[in-house]
């Protein structure tokens, strides 16, 4: 029976706070808004701030003018937020259109955090023109195999340059008043049963391999929101792992804001909330309908868990505590007075795609271009009459890969427009698709150049499911043989998020561009390379084997009855074919210009001390005949230490751009942890004194200067 006193608090409560209420005062502390707004929430209005609204939206509180997180997807770009990845990507009807930039692999190739820094500030400012609150990126996960159909997304398989495009994006999209998630913690690296799959990964290698960037993320960046993964780690789902929630994001790192489920990545009430996760996605009638769909079944996917009956009845059963529901309104409250979602709501109703934005979509489509191999076909030479352009990824834009992160542009350039608006009018550029092949040779073979235009597509390579294999999609082999032996001058482009099968036909062809998924001004990009109008400068973020046999998770995935043990530990990418001694296709850091680079006058001091930051420099001059811009890369080779450590780990990189015959001082900082490693036994980072080998170069396996430092107590 209610008293008369507890009716009258009921309507206390219900009544709209005051316009003096302290949470509505812009002009206060977060923390005391916070707090304020929370100790006004009823225990139904908190609990129902545990789930979304919908598809996309997180549940606002009206009474207390609490406004929904409006989502959209990216990381490359603000993809449009209604239904469900299967169902968008199927509608050719959505309207929400926006800048697509390259895949973060290709802006991972870049090597350039400031590029990236300038797409997420151009992707926080359309969040915001179309009224959102936050962008479901960036994708940091590190590409463990060569398969997995996300690899596009993310930075490739080095921690540190994961870690620093990272923090470039985050901090960006933040500085906007945007809420970036960064995603997915952790170890979302196959597709294969990524609902179910249990991956056994051994502590050393979470902290050295598949944290970094995250804690970079939170620790450098500040990271306003984290998304869990979708699988388990070391026997526990990753939404209700207090070891990765709990533990590490807030305990080591010192997190502070909340934690995102991945969408449909929950499996029960209390054990979520008590790791740690905070808000999960998504929620409502949408979710319901979806989750109630026999795919969504067979995925493997879970939600409904945090609904406010759901998370009340955990309460009162005593099973989850008050308090930890309080924390996790606290959270995310926090984030949203950050943010200004109380004070600035993002009215919508801007502009996106402005000539800003494509100008910037099509510097990061130039960076992005890896060129792999060029026996002096490239750039044009200058008396080329005629080029056949041929392929199935020709005539067809390549923006990004397949899932949720796919944006769709107004307008996106073909290699083929690319290719032709860089030629000009006096050369002749013809296309023929590659089928029947006779059409496709008869062509190459009265071209002067042959540029052949092949690779994977959305619908091949993609959220969801893990490519068959590292090959080329069927026929794209013999197209390549049988336009080389119609056209000595054929280059080869390749449109694809991760490495792929060349050994047939390697030898065979005199050029080789890899332009991943460049986003909307790709074909531009590649027509300017080509014909010589940009100096290509990007660097492989992973390395390219020969052979899936020779990569490291060979024969460890997709794993057996649901359980896949990283058994390769900490060697992974480039570290492994180091300890192996195994020869890659092209290695990690590779990538040419049509330019040369000098390097000299490696400095350093002689003796280190963990105390004081050591200060590197070297000097790089390019010594051709055309501007161009290199990436310098710093390699630590560690001493003999009780543990077993990588022949050596990138520690540093730079980009220069460098006038014909200019030479500039590249500097470099190596602190504590560029020396450390994580010891288990401890838990912690080490670092034991002895020799250590500085080594600076254009590549993983192409080091031009070396220089040794003695690491002393
Ligand atoms: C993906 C996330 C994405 C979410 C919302 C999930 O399937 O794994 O990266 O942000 O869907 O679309």
């Amino acid at each position: 029976m209610f008293t008369r006193f507890s009716l009258y608090l009921v309507a206390l409560l219900a009544a709209a706070a005051p316009s003096s209420a302290p949470y509505k005062n812009p002009a206060l502390p977060v923390e005391q808004r916070v707090a304020d707004l929370l100790s006004r929430m009823t225990p139904r209005e908190k609990a129902e701030m545990l789930g979304g609204s919908g598809w996309m939206e997180s549940q606002p509180i009206p009474r207390l003018g609490i406004p929904a997180i409006r989502m959209a997807d990216g990381p490359m770009g603000v993809r449009n937020w209604r239904g469900s990845s299967s169902v968008t990507n199927a509608a050719a009807t959505t309207p929400v259109t926006a800048t697509a930039f390259p895949a973060g692999i290709g802006m991972a190739a870049s090597w350039d955090p400031a590029l990236v820094a300038r797409e997420a500030h151009a992707i926080a400012q359309e969040v915001k023109a179309l009224g959102r609150d936050m962008i479901l990126g960036p994708t940091v996960n590190i590409n463990r195999v060569p398969l997995w159909g996300r690899n596009f997304e993310g930075y490739g398989e080095d921690p540190y340059l994961a870690a620093r495009m990272a923090v470039a994006y985050i901090e960006s999209v933040q500085a906007e008043g945007v809420i970036p998630a960064v995603k997915h913690f952790d170890a979302n690296n196959q597709e294969y049963e990524r609902h179910r799959i249990d991956e056994k990964i051994d502590e050393r290698t979470l902290h050295e391999i598949y944290f970094p960037a995250f804690k970079a993320a939170v620790e450098e960046a500040h990271a306003w929101v984290v998304m869990n993964a979708y699988n388990k780690v070391n026997g526990l789902w990753c939404s209700e792992n207090p070891y990765l929630l709990t533990d590490t994001l807030r305990k080591r790192w010192g997190f502070r804001g909340f934690v995102i489920s991945d969408w449909g990545s929950t499996y029960s009430t209390a054990a979520t909330i008590n790791a740690g996760m905070d808000l999960e996605m998504p929620g409502g009638e949408p979710m319901r309908v979806w989750l109630n769909r026999p795919e969504t079944k067979i995925d493997g996917n879970g939600a409904g868990w945090l609904t406010a009956d759901k998370v009340l009845a955990a309460v009162s059963s005593g099973k989850v505590r008050q308090e930890s529901v309080d924390d996790a309104v606290r959270r995310i409250l926090r984030v949203m007075f950050t943010a200004g979602l109380f004070d600035h709501p993002h009215a919508g109703g801007g502009q996106v795609d402005t000539p800003d934005q494509r100008f910037t979509a099509r510097i990061a489509a130039y960076e992005s271009l890896v060129l792999l191999k060029n026996d002096g076909v490239l750039p044009l030479a200058a008396g080329t009459r005629s080029i056949a352009v041929i392929g199935p990824s020709a005539a067809v834009a390549r923006t990004g890969g397949g899932g949720s992160s796919l944006v769709r542009p107004k307008y996106a350039v073909t290699a083929l427009d690319g290719i032709r608006q860089a030629a000009g009018a006096h050369i002749h550029v013809g296309y023929a698709l590659g089928e029947p092949r006779g059409e496709a040779v008869a062509l190459a073979r009265q071209s002067d150049v042959a540029v052949v235009v092949v690779g994977y597509s959305p619908k091949l390579e993609s959220e969801g499911f893990d490519r068959p294999s590292m090959d080329l999609p069927a026929g794209q082999d013999e197209l390549i043989e049988a336009v080389a032996s119609a056209n000595k001058n054929t280059v080869v482009v390749i449109e694809a998020g991760s490495p792929v099968a060349m050994t047939r036909w390697i030898d065979r062809v005199p050029a080789v561009l890899f332009a991943w998924y460049g986003g909307q001004e790709a074909g531009h990009a590649i027509g300017d390379v080509i014909a010589g109008l940009v100096n290509p400068s990007g660097k492989l973020p992973v390395t390219f084997p020969k052979d899936w046999k020779d990569t490291p998770a060979y024969g460890h995935y997709p794993g057996k009855n649901l359980h896949v043990d990283y058994t390769e530990g900490i060697y992974l990418g480039y570290r492994w074919y180091d300890r192996h001694g195994i020869e890659p296709l092209f290695p990690f850091g590779f990538g040419l210009s049509y330019t040369k680079f000098e390097y000299s006058g490696l400095e350093a001091p002689a003796r280190a001390t963990l105390s004081t930051p050591i200060q590197v420099s070297v000097k790089v001059r390019n010594t051709g005949a055309r501007a161009g811009a290199e990436v310098v890369q710093l390699y630590l080779q560690p001493p003999p230490s009780p543990l077993d450590r990588p022949v050596k780990e990138l520690k540093g990189f730079d980009r220069v751009v460098l006038q014909p015959g200019e030479t500039r001082t590249v500097s470099f900082t190596l602190d504590k942890s560029a020396m450390s490693y994580y010891d288990p036994a401890v838990h912690h980072w080490v670092a034991t004194p002895g020799r250590f080998r500085i080594l600076v170069g254009a590549s993983s396996r192409d080091i031009r200067v070396r220089r040794d430092f003695q690491l002393v107590k």
